[in-house]
């Protein structure tokens, strides 16, 4: 099942959408989807009653999480073609370490970068001149949980969506700590909408992005380093997971920093992200 946030009449709702149809069915929920009360009542037998059938063209879609309540979880380094791209590029502050990881590695992004599909990702030359995208597929919490068992993993997981993990290169060499370098305003486009984990087969799920009208990355979850169990009990060790946390599990090759000369974003681009089963997720890159 499809489910999106949107806005309709001035104000923001719930609905489950039939992309063949074209349309989003409005539920009677609040708008905030992932909460615990709002998951719950999406789980098993309780879901919300539907209201008026709209077409998509008629609403403005959110990000399906619009604002998270704390900072998004990423993965580093998550598929061998890309730790291998990326542990060459120059850029990589953990790259001491060899390129494969031992362990997932964690960082995370401010919630307040997050933008919806279509928004603009800005770009600020006065700050960064190595701007680049990463598709990823990820993961948000349906059940909050600490020391969550990789056996136990998926029984946590709500469902899906795309993330596209901008990243300011430079930024992300220069600080050591990669935070900054993620967390620009407009680095994390979202959606277009959730997909809930039944309608995921994580086992092959293919990760596209095309800037412009070039592929630049095809790639497929099931050649993550660490898959959604592992990445689950490792980000849980000890760190209480809250439903409503999303998690980015990483990006395949073929980001701007692996070609050579690089291919980062300019104004003018436009971004497109396919995750098979979910969707689309399209941002146009501007300048300030
Ligand atoms: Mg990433």
């Amino acid at each position: 099942m499809k489910l999106a946030v949107f806005e309709w009449k001035g104000a923001h709702h719930v609905g489950v959408v039939s992309d063949k149809e074209g349309t989003v069915t409005r539920l009677d929920m609040p708008s905030d989807m992932i909460t615990e009360a709002g998951v719950t009542s999406l789980i098993g037998r309780t879901m919300p009653a539907s209201k008026e059938v709209l077409a998509l063209s008629d609403v403005n879609l959110l990000a399906p999480v619009p604002r998270p309540r704390r900072n998004i979880f990423c993965v580093g380094k998550n598929y061998f073609d890309h730790a291998h791209e990326f542990a060459s590029s120059g850029f990589d502050s953990s790259a001491a370490k060899g390129a494969i990881p031992e362990a997932p590695i964690i960082f995370s992004k401010v919630p307040e970068c997050v933008v919806r599909g279509g928004d603009p990702i800005r770009i600020d030359t006065s700050v960064s001149n190595a701007i680049d995208y990463e598709a990823e597929l990820a993961v948000i919490i349906g059940k909050g949980g600490r020391n969550i068992t990789k056996e136990d993993a998926m029984s946590h997981v709500w469902g899906y969506t795309i993330v596209n993990d901008i990243t300011a290169r430079d930024l992300q060499g220069k600080h050591s700590q990669w935070l900054i370098g993620k967390s620009q305003d407009s680095f994390c486009p979202m959606g277009p909408w959730a997909v809930t984990a039944d309608d995921v087969d994580l086992a092959d799920t293919t990760v596209k992005c095309w800037v412009n009208d070039e592929i630049r990355q095809d790639s497929n979850t099931k050649l993550l380093i660490f898959d959604v169990p592992t990445i689950i009990a490792a980000l849980s060790n000890g760190l209480t997971l809250q439903p409503g946390d999303v998690i980015a599990t990483g990006t395949p090759a073929g980001v701007g920093i692996g070609f050579k000369p690089p291919k980062y974003l300019a104004a003018g681009d436009v971004v497109r992200v396919e995750i098979s089963g979910i969707g689309t997720l399209e941002n146009p890159v501007e300048a300030y």
